[in-house]
């Protein structure tokens, strides 16, 4: 039987972030991951098409710093990509760092509203960044544990940044921070393609629309690192690549195609884990980057209290996201898009409303007939171009299910809402992945095929994510942790959460 100090059970982001800082702080780790290839969730794709995730707007400098990998390395510096606000009359919208300009290059009449919008949320995002850095605040508890001092300078920090702000700002921030993204947007700018480009990313990977109280917060944290959207060199799994160079680095043992069946106990203290080829694995610490939900049935629910286990369950996570890659014919240009712009984030919401309509169907288990849609133009290592796409609204609880001709329908709304802006969209496409909620589901374990494994509503951040009493990482029996995207902060390829597990996990056993 293998003997480790802490095994990580899956591989994504999350779990190699925190399996590799471990290992660098001389713990002997163990990494298992259940597919044949690490990166979860971001790097995840079908027959070699586009990954899952796509870009990079929240990926911690803090976390890659903890894991060794250096910030200026060649696959994270890929130049930062505007947004496009696709329009169907063909004068589609940019937004770059300086303002938003129409396609021909002039300077659009909300640019410097949205400009004085974004500024203003990118500094709240800044003091969200620095609360996701660490563990949510723990009370006086906390403060009288070891690492206390680190806490209370910490939140002395975050208080400071709040007052910095000035008294008008910090009224502001407290009172827009929990409200909905429709009523903030639109007392600054006028309904349209420019007020829906911000409504729709605070809704991406959420069961919320623009309406939905704290969507405001939703996109705070995704301004958190400054804003800027940029694509790994080489895709998505050359980052995933480089993590499991850091965690071979650090020393930890890789274990793929292992799947972790149980985590096993002794005394109401972990002792290691078996995996579904009957292996048994010992370690005093195991940190699981699964969903609360399936990391209590592989412990069994007699390791929690009643209330943990009534909590647990209740944890929201209802996917909404899916992926529809559409294969093109050849690389050249989309259609009504300069080269240019074809290379950049292309987004199609023209208005906050039709965000909100997209999303009236999905509460109700039906499939959107106008889908909100993120794309990225790229080639797979074949040579094959594709338009990646990310669409919103795919619920997991479809009515009826996701069968092949429901996902046919989804392929079909979704490259027809392209089209109202890129005419001729469809004679240039050769063939169409669609990956919904449920594949996302069974492929990765998150529940739902939830982007965040968690809903990230008012009632399941900060303190109280993934619920009440769980937030700082450790979980019913001594050793046991959650270090995947339920947990604070959440999720994107950010890895915070991991790196803040591993530290909850190194301050509990040094
Ligand atoms: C459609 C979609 C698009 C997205 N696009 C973006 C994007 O463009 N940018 C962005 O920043 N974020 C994006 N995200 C979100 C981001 O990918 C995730 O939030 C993040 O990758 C979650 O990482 P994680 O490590 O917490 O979990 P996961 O990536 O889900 O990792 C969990 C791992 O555990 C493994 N596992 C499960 N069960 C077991 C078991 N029993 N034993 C062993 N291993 C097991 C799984 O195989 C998986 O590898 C997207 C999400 C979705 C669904």
């Amino acid at each position: 039987m293998s003997q480790f100090d802490a095994i990580v059970v899956g591989g994504g982001v999350n779990g190699l972030i925190a399996g590799t800082l471990l290992g660098r702080r001389g713990k002997n780790v163990c990494i298992i991951e259940k597919s044949n290839g690490f990166g979860g969730m971001a790097s995840y794709s079908v027959d070699g098409g586009p990954t899952l995730a796509h870009s990079l707007y929240n990926l911690s400098p803090r976390a890659l710093g903890d894991i060794g990998i250096d910030t200026q390395h060649p696959v994270l510096s890929g130049k930062p990509v505007s947004t496009v606000s696709l329009s169907e009359d063909g004068r589609h919208i940019v937004f770059k760092n300086d303002g938003v300009y129409w396609s021909d290059g002039t300077k659009h009449p909300e640019s410097d509203a949205w400009s004085d919008l974004t500024r203003q949320l990118i500094t709240y995002g800044d003091l969200l960044r620095q609360l996701a850095e660490a563990p949510p605040p723990g009370g006086q508890k906390a403060i009288l544990s070891r690492g206390g001092l680190n806490e209370f300078l910490r939140l002395a920090k975050l208080g400071i940044g709040l007052k910095k702000l000035g008294k008008y700002e910090m009224r502001r921030f407290l009172q827009v921070v929990l409200s909905n993204v429709h009523d903030i947007v639109l007392d600054d700018l006028s309904e349209g393609p420019v007020a829906g480009m911000l409504a729709a990313d605070a809704i991406w990977g959420t069961a919320t629309g623009p309406r939905s109280p704290g969507t405001v917060f939703n996109l705070i944290y995704r301004l958190g690192h400054g804003g800027t959207i940029t694509q790994p060199a080489g895709g998505m799994c050359a980052l995933t690549d480089l993590m499991v160079e850091a965690a071979q680095k650090a020393g930890c043992l890789l274990m793929p195609d292992t799947e972790v069946s149980r985590i096993l106990l002794d005394n109401d203290a972990v002792s290691g884990v078996e995996t579904t080829d009957g292996r048994t694995i010992a370690a005093p610490n195991v940190l699981s980057s699964l969903a609360p939900k399936l990391t209590s049935r592989m412990t069994g629910p007699s390791a929690f209290d009643i209330e943990t286990m009534r909590r647990v369950r209740n944890i929201r996570a209802r996917g909404t996201t899916a992926k529809v890659n559409l294969r093109l014919k050849d690389s050249s240009a989309l259609p009504s898009l300069s080269d240019e712009l074809a290379h950049e984030r292309l987004i199609y919401a023209p208005s906050v409303e039709y965000v909100e309509a997209a999303f009236n169907p999905a509460k109700y288990g039906q499939m959107s007939k106008a889908l909100v849609i993120e794309a990225f133009k790229m080639q797979t290592a074949d040579g094959a171009s594709w338009l990646s796409t990310i669409v919103q609204y795919a619920p997991s609880d479809l009515e009826g299910g996701w069968t092949e001709t429901a996902k046919e329908q989804l392929a079909e709304i979704a490259v027809e809402t392209l089209s109202r802006a890129l005419p001729g969209l469809g004679d240039q496409i050769a063939g169409k992945q669609v990956i919904t909620p449920d594949k996302i589901e069974s492929a990765t374990g998150a529940p739902g095929g939830h982007w965040h494994h968690a809903e990230m509503s008012l009632d399941q951040l900060l303190t109280l994510r993934p619920t009440n009493g769980m937030s700082r990482y450790s979980m019913g029996p001594k050793g046991l942790f959650q270090c995947g995207a339920a947990t604070h902060p959440g999720g994107d390829v950010m890895g915070l959460a991991g790196r803040n597990a591993a530290l909850a996990a190194l301050e509990a056993q040094p």
